[in-house]
């Protein structure tokens, strides 16, 4: 019965009306005004004279405003693009212009970046600010949504319709518009209801943390989870980790999806350690690799199940995941895997030419599921290298399955470095030097090396009051990795890179090493 994102508000306002579907900064929303403000998103842009494939575009921080502005498009066939509200106005109007977003939603952290953005620009989007604070002249979200009327369009949706066009990070090269279609977003699920998955099941008491942004599959991805399962979804308009400690005391927060690197704060907040975690049954974790002494720290602290996922934009997030069962503390093989395919989830490991390789054996993990993308907007060649005619997609990651079918996600295939004829992962690396008692965060690159071809330099943002020792750092990696992937070289910085969704740009921290060499 829900075969369209618009489904799902339809169908939990009529099964329960009054249970609330998004808290956020003190406004509730029931699933029945859920559905009736959809209604009136939907009407509006079809009275905007929006038709099926168009697009509009969302600049802002999280809202449960984003949310019914995407059912709501979903509706009338209109296509949803979250933009990363901390990107620069050159990279925003980037993305608007690549979508030719037709309106623009605008968050009131944002108002100022207009004129901007505009100026980039080579269409006129109509902008419409999302709060009245700070709207100024624009029209207002709720203006423009209450002026329409919240009776169901029921416009014709397909399964294969475009629902939300979703840019990858942009880790490794200039963000790209992965189309994701009502399918991709719906079909997982009732795979996944085939063979349901005890950590996967959500009760009427079920309370999700939506606290990652929604310009990333780990934001939209998991508000829509937590939705589409009928649970209330707690909007937090920014990661804030003490807030995060808030949310779980007073929304009783039984699930939420959180980066490693987002973790890591958390945990190691004083009061981390004070609150009561009764109602915290999961957290899910991924889109990038986690250390495991951190892992460990989290599973201490907060006492709760965990779950790693494994995904991608282009796969509509989560296609591997790492159950509960799998975390066994005292840091068996397994929990350094990134786990199992999903219900409905094919994988493979592949050759350079796309050849299958045997278990054990490092190559690209190719994908096959429901919830591969159609493929990237107006990029045909980038989307005919990403996936075969077989529906085969290559993520560009480097791995390996084991003999009982449990991925190991070594690193991004580009990342990996080649030093005396090994091949090094950098996250294995930098899982063994962030053990160091003196370490508060590590990223690993290659850098060139006569001797070996590249080297192993470890890139480390130290704890507050402590200087390390280069050495002593190198000396701890051996206790733990062999020698020839522990760091060869030791550089400090304040803090690394990162980009929104919580990745090191290790191309940023590689480029003064290969200046006028690559
Ligand atoms: P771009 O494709 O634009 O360079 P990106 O790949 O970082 O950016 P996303 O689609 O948000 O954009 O991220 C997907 C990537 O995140 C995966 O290809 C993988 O490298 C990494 N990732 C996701 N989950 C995990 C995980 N559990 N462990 C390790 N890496 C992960
Ligand atoms: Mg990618």
């Amino acid at each position: 019965r829900m075969n369209t994102l618009g489904d799902v508000p339809r169908y939990h306002a009529e099964a329960r009306p009054d249970a609330v579907a998004f808290s956020f900064e003190g406004r509730e929303t029931t699933f029945a005004q859920l559905d009736r403000h959809t209604n009136q998103v939907a009407n509006a842009l079809l009275a905007a004279g929006l038709s099926t494939g168009d697009r509009i575009a969302y600049v802002g921080k999280n809202s449960d405003h984003y949310f019914e502005l995407l059912l709501g498009a979903a509706k009338a066939g209109v296509v949803t693009t979250p933009i990363g509200w901390r990107l620069a106005a050159p990279e925003i109007a980037y993305i608007v212009g690549d979508s030719e977003a037709k309106l623009v939603f605008v968050g009131r952290e944002l108002i100022g970046h207009v004129d901007a953005v505009a100026a980039e620009l080579t269409h006129r989007p109509v902008v419409i600010a999302m709060e009245a604070e700070g709207a100024g002249d624009y029209q207002t979200f709720e203006g423009w949504r209450d002026a329409a009327s919240d009776v169901d369009p029921h416009k014709p949706i397909q399964i294969s319709d475009i629902a939300i066009q979703l840019y990858t990070s942009g880790t490794t090269g200039r963000p790209k518009g992965a189309m994701l279609t009502h399918h991709n977003l719906l079909g997982m699920r009732r795979e996944a209801a085939k063979n349901p998955l005890e950590w996967n099941q959500w009760g009427p008491s079920d309370v999700s943390l939506v606290a990652m942004p929604v310009a990333h599959i780990g934001g939209t991805g998991w508000g829509l989870v937590g939705l589409i399962n009928g649970a209330k979804g707690v909007v937090a308009r920014e990661f804030d980790p003490t807030k995060v400690l808030d949310f779980i005391e007073k929304d009783r927060i039984s699930k939420m999806f959180m980066v490693p690197a987002a973790l890591q704060i958390v945990v190691r907040l004083p009061r981390a350690r004070e609150v009561d975690y009764s109602r915290l049954t999961h957290i899910l974790y991924g889109a990038a690799p986690i250390p495991l002494d951190l892992l460990r720290e989290c599973m201490e602290v907060f006492g709760c199940g965990f779950v790693q996922q494994y995904g991608m934009t282009e796969t509509t997030g989560t296609v591997v995941y790492l159950p509960p069962e799998d975390h066994d503390p005292a840091g068996n093989k397994r929990m350094r895997a990134a786990g199992l395919p999903m219900p409905g989830v094919e994988l493979k490991i592949i050759d350079e030419a796309g050849k299958s390789l045997p278990p054990n054996t490092v190559g690209e993990v190719a994908v096959r599921s429901s919830a591969n993308m159609a493929g990237y907007w107006k990029l045909d060649e980038a989307t005919a290298k990403t996936m075969d005619a077989d529906g085969w997609l290559r993520t560009g990651d480097a791995g390996y399955l084991d003999e009982d079918g449990y991925l190991f996600i070594h690193d991004r295939v580009k990342d990996m470095i080649i030093s005396g004829g090994e091949n090094i992962y950098p996250a294995e690396v930098e899982s063994a030097v962030y053990g160091h008692p003196h370490v508060a965060e590590v990223a690993v690159i290659g850098v060139p090396d006569d001797k070996w071809g590249e080297a192993v330099k470890a890139v480390v943002a130290p704890k507050p009051g402590v200087t390390p020792d280069a050495d002593d750092i190198i000396a701890f990696a051996r206790t733990r990795i062999a020698h020839f992937k522990a760091p060869k070289s030791v550089d400090f910085i304040p803090a690394l890179p990162r980009n929104a969704s919580g990745k090191i740009l290790r191309r940023e921290l590689r480029a003064p090493y290969w200046e006028g060499r690559e």
